[in-house]
């Protein structure tokens, strides 16, 4: 998931992370909104006392990003009204509120309004190949064909994503932003909140879901941790949607070594969680090794600086002032490409067309995060690279704009020459972003065992699932996944237990 951060120059990564201090994010999704998300005593939806006294709900989900609310709409709307949201942090939302590109999907309302041609078996097909073929062609089928449904299901809920842009590694304007082209997530979370919200559906924050329950093979609920106090909540059927695990560095480099000292996107309650209480009620956890790095994470303050950037034209530059690499090639390719120049940064370089596109560009230089000049040559001073090389790496770069074909990188996407006039720079690294192995799913969002049997009562949905994206997860398939496997698990759940 993208991160959408703000800080002032002088807070630490860490701080700064563990803060989640998101530009406009914490206030619109914060605590304050989510008293209202608490039922009324009175209105049959709090939980029924449990077997031990506790409480019992028929469905217990834990997490509240997109995935987790989700998830509770779909059940909600498919019948069952006793639902409990589990949310560690003081606020909802997770990564998906930090989330910042948009959602991939085809043959859409929006892409029919405005006349552009995909088909769900071409952006499946290039989600493998995205993933090098290491991708379950299975989940990655379900999730292509019932991305368009769940575009049109977001709209039904207010949630509008009309506006369609490019991501790397998809040949199709299919990456669907809200309509003046802002980050996704900003308008995701808040949508998907006031839908819960509506339904009076709980949302229990800096509720910490600890252990899960079992009775035998099948799970029947989960222990919780609630400002040190210590309880358990039974329930018919416990969905998983706790995501990643990018803030917790000794789980990801128990998986991944060669991470060690890597920033990270991920805001503080990515902690991994959902993978070891899924292991430890015998589910199967599959890739864990691949983690994704992203391309373009401004160092200092973890912000993830959106992709959309590059395909509305910006390129990359190494401190000689030199493009090396087609900026628009998938996030392992390019992050790589990145490590093996000088120093393992590159500059991001655009102009105020790109700066004027993108919603997030004037939040990152709220933040202190863009360097700026009046021309190329101030540009370059600024940045300290050669004048000279930098101008005629943007003189070739517009040159091959026009041609229409294939640049001397390979680069055919999101190539628009520079104008004359303004120019920006923003120095990016590669950072921890998204874990794209976890829970072994099946197409119900069943967790499944080694020997693929589902486990009684336990499902999961979003980040904390794994084999969907392979060994590389293309940019906007993180919201689809999270939208069409959420919504689903909660269709699937409530159709089970009011059969
Ligand atoms: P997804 O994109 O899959 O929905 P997110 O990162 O957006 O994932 O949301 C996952 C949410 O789950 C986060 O808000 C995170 O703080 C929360 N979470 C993680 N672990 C736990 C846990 N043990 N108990 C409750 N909530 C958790």
């Amino acid at each position: 998931m993208n991160s959408e951060n703000s800080a002032s120059s002088t807070v630490s990564r860490r701080r700064f992370v563990a803060g989640m201090g998101a530009l406009g994010v914490a206030g619109a999704v914060g605590g304050a909104s989510l008293v209202g998300c608490s039922p009324k005593a009175d209105d049959g939806k709090k939980g029924k006392k449990g077997g031990k006294g506790g409480e019992a709900f028929d469905i217990v989900i834990v997490g509240s990003g997109g995935a987790g609310l989700s998830a509770a709409i779909s059940a909600y709307d498919k019948g069952v009204k006793s639902i409990l949201v589990l949310e560690k942090m003081p606020m909802t939302g997770g990564n998906t509120n930090y989330s910042s590109s948009g959602m991939n999907a085809s043959e859409t309302m929006f892409q029919k309004e405005q006349g552009i041609e995909d088909s769900n078996s071409l952006f499946a097909e290039e989600t493998l190949t995205g993933g090098h073929d290491t991708g379950d062609s299975e989940l990655v089928k379900f999730m292509c064909d019932n991305s368009g449904p769940a575009i049109a299901w977001l709209n039904d809920l207010g949630i509008k994503l009309d506006s369609i842009t490019l991501t790397g590694g998809m040949s199709v304007k299919r990456c669907h932003r809200p309509t003046d082209g802002s980050a996704v997530g900003k308008t995701l979370v808040p949508g998907l909140l006031k839908a819960v919200e509506e339904r009076k559906i709980e949302v229990r924050i800096n509720c910490d879901a600890k252990e899960l329950i079992k009775d035998g093979d099948a799970v029947t609920g989960v222990k919780v941790e609630e400002k040190g106090k210590a309880y358990d909540i039974a329930a018919k059927a416990v969905i998983l949607a706790s995501g990643g695990l990018g803030a917790n560095i000794d789980m990801v480099t128990k998986y991944r070594p060669d991470l060690k000292g890597y920033v990270t996107t991920n805001q503080s309650g990515a902690t991994g969680d959902g993978y070891a209480m899924a292991e430890a009620a015998g589910a199967e956890l599959v890739q864990m090794d691949q983690i994704q790095i992203h391309p373009t994470v401004q160092q200092e303050h973890s912000q993830l600086i959106a992709e959309g950037i590059r395909g509305a034209g910006a390129i990359l530059v190494n401190s000689e002032g030199k493009r090396f690499f087609n900026e628009m090639s998938t996030r392992d390719k390019v992050s790589a490409a990145e490590l093996e120049q000088p120093g393992g940064f590159a500059w991001e370089v655009f102009d105020q067309q790109v700066y004027d596109k993108n919603k997030a560009v004037g939040n990152y230089d709220k933040a202190g995060l863009v360097v700026k000049g009046a021309s190329v040559a101030e540009l370059a001073e600024a940045i300290k690279v050669d004048a000279a090389t930098l101008k005629a790496t943007i003189d070739t770069y517009n040159a091959v704009t026009t041609d229409g074909k294939a640049d001397e990188f390979g680069r055919d996407k999101g190539l628009i020459a520079f104008a004359e006039g303004s120019m920006y720079a923003i120095k990016v690294a590669p950072g921890i972003h998204h874990e794209m192995g976890g829970i072994r799913i099946n197409v119900k969002n069943e967790a499944l065992t080694a020997s693929g049997t589902p486990i009684k009562g336990l499902y999961a949905a979003g980040e904390v699932t794994g084999g969907i994206h392979g060994n590389n997860r293309i940019g906007g398939n993180a919201i689809c996944d999270i939208e069409v496997f959420g919504k689903n698990v909660g269709e699937v759940v409530a159709t089970a237990l009011t059969k």
